[in-house]
């Protein structure tokens, strides 16, 4: 399975889902490795030191020298590795323009990775650009985080005609896995509002799974640990485990 994570909205909870799920299906025994797609690196930086990154992800879609595996590096949690990104992979846009892979570089770089991981995790940058159209061609499915918050629903009709494109013109088997509300407040009626139009568009495909807000999982990027080490009894724990069972039973 590859599974990208996304949503053009910034800050919808992509990276936090993106770290703690993978962490999850590793704890499960998933042999599990997270693609940070985002130049902003955040997901490399919850597990590790950008200084030690030598080199990125940025390498190793524009330099036929450079594998995937030649990047990869463990993460403090077993079984999740990461093959880190940098700043510079925003330039990846202008380096491919014109070339005639520019949308297939990461599903093909992937082809000589996949035996050696059982699930693959893709965190995505906020935006329907040359790297999410990338991390669309390459997924056999995807998760679409959703903010519980007044705009929530605000961009998801781009995101899904971007899919209609991916699937038409090179990837029929993509699939639409769930959506996950994020940041849930059960305490407010606004949010249960939010909730029930989510529903409404969404139907089943909403995970049951709701990821309440929970200060721990702000803080356990910067300890460089997943919610389960960090929290392991906090409700951001349970949920993200919670979730993972659910996405190994969509799968
Ligand atoms: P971007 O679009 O910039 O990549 P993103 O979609 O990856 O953002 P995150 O970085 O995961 O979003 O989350 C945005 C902010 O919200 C972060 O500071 C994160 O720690 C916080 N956050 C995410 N999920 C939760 C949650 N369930 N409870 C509280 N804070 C959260
Ligand atoms: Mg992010």
């Amino acid at each position: 399975m590859i599974l990208a994570i996304a949503n053009q909205k910034g800050g919808v909870g992509k990276t936090t889902t993106a770290i703690n799920l993978g962490a999850a299906l590793a704890l499960r025994g998933h042999r599990t490795l997270l693609i940070d797609l985002d130049p902003q690196a955040n997901s490399t930086m919850s597990y590790v030191d950008p200084a030690a990154v030598t080199r990125s992800l940025f390498d190793a879609l524009t330099d036929p020298t450079c594998s995937i595996s030649d990047i990869v590096i463990p993460t403090t949690v077993e079984r999740l590795s990461i093959t880190p990104s940098r700043i510079g992979l925003a330039k990846l846009e202008g380096k491919l323009v014109g070339e005639m892979d520019a949308h297939f570089r990461l599903k093909d770089k992937l082809a000589a990775v996949t035996k050696n991981h059982d699930i693959i995790v893709i965190d995505c940058p906020p935006a329907l650009g040359l790297l999410t159209v990338n991390a669309l061609v390459a997924a056999t499915h995807l998760l679409i985080p959703i903010q519980s918050s007044y705009f929530a629903l605000e961009g998801t009709d781009d995101l899904l005609e971007t899919v209609e494109k991916v699937r038409s013109r090179a990837n029929p088997g993509l699939e639409i896995m769930g959506v996950l509300i994020t940041m849930h407040d059960k305490r407010t009626s606004l949010a249960r509002d939010i909730r029930g139009q989510i529903q409404k568009v969404f139907g089943s495909k909403v995970f049951n799974t709701i990821i309440t807000k929970s200060v721990r999982l702000e803080e356990s990027p910067a300890y460089k640990e997943s919610i389960f080490t960090f929290a392991p009894d906090s409700s951001g724990a349970t949920e993200y485990y919670s979730l993972s069972e659910e996405v190994m039973d969509r799968a």
